[in-house]
């Protein structure tokens, strides 16, 4: 895929094409069969019947193979140091899962070179791309100093500019007695140090947390400093986190895991968009949220990896789409749109999740007909070759 020095650069001989657009093709997939993309500046330029495509510079036969939009990650944990396989394997024996494990990446964390957290980001924003994911969001939260926190920003950076500043991840152990002392810091000097590194602001609102006032606290400051909130919400207890955000007017409510009726009607009723993290509960052994009763109550969802050392540690979607589709009740369809489409909502932003023309020509194809195969096949790696706008040339997944 050009650069957008190359000129036009048409894919042919789409077996079926995921557009999003519900105006070029069938369905709320918007998709096409024997279909055809045509992309010019790192940019979709035509979409349509093969038959129809007209000449391009260079040509790209898909053989029958699906394409979909680029999946969107909206919620990772990518800078951090240290392993927490030991801890796995004691939960898979029994152990219960707390917040609290959190604070022994922070100790591996704060000890790491800059090269160290550099190697393990590079390591798994490799990973994710070759899985199909083209836009990834990611956060500090393992530093909860004000250096370490703005180093893990500056170096998110490097890789995406979907940074999110979680100074609220947990109170730290040297705060263990003080914790309103940590509140005040995270949303005073911190927040002042972190800003300009990040475009979101998260707070982790649950047991072991933080609490919904020191979360309002937070998330209220973030947004006076031009960030914008999401909120780590009701993964370990039903909670006030959905509702906090959808009070703030957060991007994004995550987990929903223990969401109450109540929750669901606020989501419903908001421009909140509900991220559930399926890996969180496959890796926790813990029950899934109920994205059924979400999507019919009318709540716009989003599927993420939650890629972190503790809780969730894979940068699969497709593994995320397969556990949607079979514990959570999700259609095929449902969950490849909230891979792409949802997460793309959960960003605010409408250039990526979609290939319609004028968005980012950020592409997968799939060693499958269809996008259905995602959760048909489950653990086996379908990802063909992932388009990504800005570079030069595929990466050959
Ligand atoms: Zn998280």
């Amino acid at each position: 895929m050009p650069d957008g020095s190359a000129g036009t650069t048409s894919l042919v001989n789409i077996g079926t094409l995921v557009t999003n657009d519900p105006s070029v093709g069938a369905g709320a997939l918007g998709m096409i069969t024997d279909a055809a993309v045509v992309v010019e500046h790192g940019r979709v330029a035509w979409v349509g019947p093969s038959r129809a495509c007209g000449p391009a510079d260079e040509q790209v036969d898909l053989e029958g193979r699906a394409v979909l939009p680029g999946f969107v990650d909206s919620h990772a944990h990518m800078v951090f140091a240290g392993d927490r396989s030991a801890e796995f394997a004691a939960r898979m024996s029994g152990e219960p899962y707390s917040a609290g494990g959190i604070r022994s990446t922070v100790d591996r964390t704060r000890a790491a070179t800059d090269d160290e957290l550099r190697t393990t980001l590079t390591r798994l924003a490799n990973e994710m791309r070759m899985s199909g994911i083209t836009t990834f969001e990611t956060k500090s939260g393992y530093g909860l100093t004000e250096r370490d926190e703005a180093r893990s920003l500056r170096l998110a950076l490097s890789e995406t500019t979907e940074t999110t500043f979680l100074g609220a991840h947990v109170v730290p152990a040297e705060f263990a007695s003080d914790p309103d002392g940590y509140v005040a810091l995270v949303s005073g000097a911190m927040l002042d140090i972190c800003a300009p590194f990040a475009r979101w602001i998260d707070v982790f609102c649950d047991r072991g947390a933080f609490d919904a006032d020191q979360a309002r606290h937070i998330l209220l400051a973030g947004a006076d400093h031009g960030l914008v909130p999401r909120v780590h919400a009701n993964q370990l207890q039903p909670g006030d986190g959905i509702r906090v955000a959808v009070e703030v007017g957060a991007a994004s409510a995550d987990h929903c895991t223990y969401a109450t009726d109540s929750d669901i009607e606020l989501l419903a009723g908001s421009t909140t968009v509900a991220t559930l993290l399926p890996g969180a509960e496959f890796s926790t052994r813990s029950p899934y949220p109920d994205a059924r009763r979400m999507l019919d109550a009318g709540v716009t969802v989003a599927l993420a990896t939650d890629c972190n050392p503790g809780s969730s540690f894979t940068t699969s979607m497709p593994f995320c789409i397969a556990v949607a589709v079979r514990d959570m009740r999700m259609t095929p369809d449902e969950a490849v749109w909230s891979a792409t489409a949802g997460g793309a909502a959960a960003l605010r932003r409408d250039d990526i999740g979609r290939v319609t023309v004028g968005s980012r020509a950020d592409l997968v194809s799939l060693d499958a007909p269809s996008h259905v195969h995602l959760a048909y096949r489950p653990g086996v790696d379908l990802v063909d070759r992932v388009w990504l706008s800005t570079t030069t040339p595929k990466v050959d997944a």
